[in-house]
């Protein structure tokens, strides 16, 4: 007869650390691809950003770029980019492309403060920024803090003018002003979504006046003489721009043994990261490989750079056509990897989870089956099946994965892309990131959870 340790061994779930299921030299590996995912942060704050480092990184691994209706072959490598704002990286295998494709998609916008088309304006000797807020954030966290700008403003002659203030070491700043806790006491009343208003999410642009002449608005002038001295910009010119404040930090390790990762936007470039790494590091894989990374998730996955666009399956039928295949076929026979971030079990916040089914930090990559709300309103659903095959698939590289869901059932939920994926015929998953204090300006991941996320996708793409 077995003893009960044996037995519990053989039939129990039992959650471990990736630091208990793998060894130094995966726990190193893990701590050295979080070196240059640091920077990829720093550089891609913004989904143009996010393309371009993209691009660089791909370029440097040899890959081209692809333009509709171009014939491909066995053994390209190619990237499609979306007006900017959205990209696609794919490799041609050498099996049939009607055996399907392995696609990993991500999205690369994350919440943060948009401005408005009229945002310059002056008050009492102060002159702000006016903007409107881009997905779901807690308003009370974006005040006092430092702020950045990042965008482009589009010219009527149509020159792009990229415009950065705030990242380098001798930029000013943008802030948030709040009111002190001293005559606090009317906002320390009200509930945390109503004590800052979108109304009062205005950004702090200057201060001083251009002259002493009695002319008025001397402060809004002020700060519009310097941005057209700078950037040859006026007023108008805003309504034709895609300006937002993010958070000015870099990311950071966090913690004495440096086994986090402090950042703004880590969802979802903690996923985008490993989609497009994986996919360039497993280019020679037999399978035809397909890196998405999207605009829009935030705000619902809309527009042509949002994951809804047909866009994405108007590639899969250029890339089949081209190589001979019913796109129908590719398609039934495709798998995709929706690489987005979870929720982490955070023991300060112990209400908001149900602990058996909530990832946990340090744990691996995270096996969605199903996201939505309520009775899994709005999920993907992914099939039995499909979740085996994965975990067939994350076993033969000893990948380290968990599961769970988005926090206790009714308290709220969340969406990914996979749905919009799946709707078109392709088996789909949510796979990704356990992340502390998600859509805060500065959130929090573990690096042995992004290197798994790396391995899992990495295998996706192999086996
Ligand atoms: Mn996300
Ligand atoms: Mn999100």
């Amino acid at each position: 007869m077995k003893t009960a340790k044996e037995l519990k061994n053989e039939l129990f779930y039992t959650k471990k650390s990736v630091y208990e299921l793998t060894d130094e030299a995966n726990v190193k590996a893990a701590f050295d691809y979080a070196v240059d995912y640091k920077k990829y942060l720093d550089n891609a704050k913004t989904e143009r950003e996010a393309v371009n480092t993209s691009i660089e990184i791909a370029k440097q691994a040899g890959f081209k770029p692809y333009v509709l209706g171009q014939s491909v072959k066995t053994g390209d490598k190619l990237y499609y980019n979306n007006r900017g704002k959205s990209l696609f990286l794919f490799t041609i295998g050498s099996e049939n492309i009607e055996e399907g494709i392995r696609i990993s998609a991500a999205h690369i916008d994350s919440p943060r403060l948009d401005f408005k088309p009229c945002p310059v304006y002056e008050d009492s000797r102060m002159c702000f920024f006016k903007t409107h807020y881009y997905g779901g954030i807690k308003k009370y966290q974006w005040t006092a803090i430092p702020l950045a700008i990042h965008g482009v403003v589009t010219l009527v002659d149509g020159t792009n003018v990229n415009i950065t203030i705030g990242e380098d070491e001798n930029d000013p700043i943008f802030y948030i002003n709040d009111i002190l806790p001293h005559l606090g006491q009317n906002q320390a009343k009200k509930s945390l979504g109503e004590a800052i208003e979108g109304e009062q999410l205005n950004l702090f642009a200057g201060s001083r006046p251009y002259s002493t002449e009695d002319e008025g608005e001397q402060i809004k002038l002020n700060v519009l003489a310097l941005l057209n001295e700078k950037y040859g910009i006026n007023e108008t010119d805003f309504i034709s721009a895609e300006l937002c404040a993010v958070p000015a930090d870099k990311a950071k390790d966090i913690g004495l043994d440096r086994a986090a990762v402090g950042s703004y936007g880590h969802d979802d470039r903690v996923c985008a990261y490993p989609a497009l790494t994986s996919v360039i590091d497993n280019a020679d894989s037999k399978h035809t490989l397909m890196c998405v990374l999207a605009d829009k998730e935030e705000i619902g996955s809309e527009g042509a750079s949002g994951m809804q666009c047909d866009i994405f399956s108007d590639l899969i039928d250029e890339i089949s056509k081209s190589l001979g295949g019913d796109p129908a076929i590719v398609r039934a026979n495709s798998k995709c990897l929706s690489a987005d971030v979870s929720a982490a079990y955070d023991p300060n916040f112990k209400d908001a989870f149900e602990k058996r089914n909530t990832p946990e930090l340090s744990c691996g990559v995270v096996l969605i089956k199903y996201t939505g709300s309520r009775g899994k309103s709005s999920t993907n659903d992914a099939s039995s099946e499909y979740i085996a095959w994965l975990r067939s698939v994350m076993q033969k590289d000893n990948v380290v994965w968990q599961t769970g869901e988005l926090g206790r059932i009714d308290l709220g939920g969340g969406g990914t892309v996979a749905k919009y994926i799946a709707n078109l015929n392709i088996d789909t998953v949510d796979l990704g990131v356990p992340v502390i204090s998600m859509h805060a300006p500065y959130e929090l991941i573990s690096k042995v959870d992004l290197y798994e996320t790396y391995k899992a996708f990495s295998a996706f793409c192999k086996y």
